[in-house]
């Protein structure tokens, strides 16, 4: 009973959360409802003359040709009408380039609506193995995404099923390549006048791509960087997102010496000091982690030591609200070994916790356990607390103290969190939990 009323209090404080933070201003990645970033938007964005920005997650651009247009990015598919919308208002004559600066659904959810009978859609030519890698695990990543992102998993199941099943049962590709143009290195076009340099920018994806207008000293950096330390390891699950391609696109890019810098996620920075000065942080607090990682790796350091150990000195510090340092600095770890910790009993099939349920019996039950899980809540030691809940549950999942410790300590750690990714999976395990409370 006193868990029920505990559940309800919880609720109605996690209600009052979101609504004391609606979000967002344009274009946050940062916190609160990624979905509704510039869902208040009336008119498009006038970045200089010719390129106009609809915000959203992420954003759309269009840029405004004599010969007709160009859009980069295409947002995610609810976000799409919005601003196609807001930018045909700027001007609505033919889409000839859809360019995408990579094969996240945030980013080519729009693509049906844009396209034109005769629009070119370009991407890097590593977008067909991501696109194909996003098909072959999508029962994960819908599970995944349902899981951290619940408001923007129909979405994105809805663009996934969209793609044809495979030709046969051994056919794990069969995804359905959109892009015309596929390129390797450098990809260039005019159009009316204006000219295009595309360009590999491996970082945030392998396909990833960044867009040159020399003209307008201007460049498109998709998500290679954004108001936040980057996603280097992504919970929803990625392949690995290598710190050291991050640092030589942005160097790629501040060799272009731009004077306007449009992220697809947040908003368009000018000046080309200013440029230098956000990107180059932004640079180089990647490196210092990547090298700080390395380094520790060779004193044989573990990845947990490195993970509490590495911090950004201040004038790295470039915030965490989406990407965390000690998810990147695991991501770096296990994308140069593996999963592998040099324990030869973790090289079996199994796992630590099947010794759980024994080690709680010595202890004197789960109530016993979920004891100690509630003392350290009490003590503020919410992850040792989610630890020792976790081994009572193993060995009696219903164990009421146990579930209320989790649900104290997961709420506890929500209050506490700025980083948008990690309060979805926390507000995962309060679900988690109450549901299994519930069915009690
Ligand atoms: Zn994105």
């Amino acid at each position: 009973m006193q868990l029920q009323a505990n559940i309800k209090t919880k609720i109605v404080f996690l209600f009052s959360v979101l609504l004391l933070h609606p979000i967002a201003s344009t274009a946050q990645v940062t916190g609160g409802n990624p979905l509704l970033a510039g869902a208040t938007q009336t008119e498009a964005i006038k970045i200089n003359e010719v390129i106009f920005q609809a915000t959203g997650f992420g954003n759309s651009f269009l840029i405004k040709t004599s010969e007709g247009n160009v859009i980069v990015d295409t947002s995610l598919s609810v976000n799409a009408p919005r601003h196609k919308k807001l930018l045909s208002e700027i001007d609505d004559g033919p889409i000839k380039y859809i360019i995408l600066t990579h094969a996240h659904p945030d980013h080519t959810g729009g693509v049906d609506l844009w396209r034109q009978e005769d629009t070119e859609i370009i991407a890097q030519e590593e977008h067909f193995e991501f696109v194909n890698y996003q098909y072959r695990l999508r029962s994960l990543f819908g599970q995944r995404n349902a899981a951290q992102f619940p408001a923007l998993a129909g979405n994105i199941v809805q663009v996934r099923s969209s793609i044809p099943e495979p030709a046969n049962q051994d056919d794990n590709y069969g995804a359905e390549i959109k892009p015309t143009i596929l390129f390797d290195d450098e990809y260039r076009f005019e159009l009316g006048g204006i000219e295009f340099v595309i360009m590999h920018s491996p970082g945030e994806t392998y396909d990833h791509l960044s867009v040159w207008l020399p003209q307008y000293s201007a460049v498109f950096v998709g998500d290679n960087y954004y108001e936040s330390f980057p996603n280097m390891y992504t919970l929803r699950g990625t392949k690995p997102r290598w710190a050291l391609d991050y640092a030589n696109s942005i160097d790629k890019i501040l060799a272009l010496e731009p004077e306007i810098l449009i992220p697809s996620h947040g908003d368009a920075i000018f000046g080309n000091t200013n440029i230098e000065a956000a990107a180059g942080r932004y640079r180089d607090a990647i490196v210092y982690v990547h090298d700080q990682t390395v380094l520790g790796m060779n004193q044989g350091k573990d990845v947990y030591t490195l993970m509490e150990e590495i911090k950004l000195p201040a004038d790295l510090d470039i915030g965490e609200g989406y990407g965390s340092i000690a998810w990147s600095v695991r991501g770096i770890f296990e994308n140069y070994i593996g999963w592998f910790d040099g324990n030869p009993s973790t090289m079996f099939s199994t796992p630590p916790s099947d010794v759980y349920p024994d080690i709680v019996a010595l202890a004197g039950g789960a109530d016993a356990v979920g004891k100690l899980a509630m003392t350290y809540f009490e003590s503020d030691a919410f992850e040792l607390a989610l630890h020792a809940a976790d081994i009572a549950l193993k060995a009696d999942p219903t164990n009421e103290t146990a579930l209320n410790a989790r649900l104290a300590a997961l709420n506890k750690l929500l209050e506490n969190s700025d980083n948008s990714n990690e309060s979805g999976w926390l507000r995962f395990g309060i679900r988690q939990t109450e549901s299994a409370a519930i069915g009690q």
